[in-house]
């Protein structure tokens, strides 16, 4: 089975990653976006097989006992997600580097798993402020999945160091730009 690199981005929601990735997924269409396994049920909008694989509790728990993940984690309490090892081989046998949009702590348990492939990416909002204004307006959450994703938000900035790179997202032109030119360094034989 061919193996070969994968881009990894990691960013606190809210922080304006979907957009940043959707762009790059635009501009770079040698990228392939990794979808995930999770056991969150599907927000408006979001479909099986395309956002995520959207699997029970026993179904997600029968695969990490088949070693089926590269690796996962319950990254909010009883919501558990994971990257399966059969969509990164997926993606490479057709030729293509995966984009996987994890976070910090799978981000880190990837790239300590395939080590000379992975470029992390951290993208990070201006402040914790601007990030709690911009979950507001997108409606998706309950005041408690709020403080949830902000408290989860401000656990992870500690960890930005350890990426590769880090990019600011607090002005969408600059750092769309920035993150196609590292994504294009990475992969210089595929034209972003
Ligand atoms: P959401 O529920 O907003 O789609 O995602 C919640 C969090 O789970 C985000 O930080 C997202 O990056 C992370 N996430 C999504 N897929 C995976 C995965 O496969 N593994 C890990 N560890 N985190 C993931």
């Amino acid at each position: 089975m061919a193996s070969g690199k994968i881009i990894v981005i990691t960013a606190p929601s809210g922080s304006g990653k979907t957009t940043l990735v959707k762009r790059l997924l635009n501009s770079c269409p040698h990228l392939q976006f990794s979808i995930s396994a999770c056991t969150r049920l599907p927000r408006n909008g979001e479909h099986d097989s395309a956002d995520y694989y959207f699997y029970d509790q026993d179904r997600f728990k029968k695969l990490i006992e088949e070693e089926a993940f590269a690796e996962w984690e319950m990254v909010y309490p009883g919501k558990y997600y994971g990257t399966l090892k059969s969509e990164l081989h997926r993606i490479w046998d057709a030729g293509h580097t995966p984009l996987v949009d994890i976070d910090v702590q799978g981000a880190l348990a990837i790239s300590d798993k395939y080590p000379a492939s992975c470029l992390t990416i951290f993208i990070e909002a201006p402040s914790i402020e601007v990030l709690r204004e911009r979950l507001k307006l997108r409606g998706t959450e309950t005041e408690q999945s709020l403080t949830e994703r902000i408290s989860k938000a401000e656990h992870e900035l500690v960890f930005a160091p350890k990426f590769d790179r880090i990019i600011i997202n607090d002005d969408l032109e600059k750092a769309t730009r920035e993150l196609i030119e590292v994504v294009a360094q990475f992969i210089p034989t595929h034209i972003c």
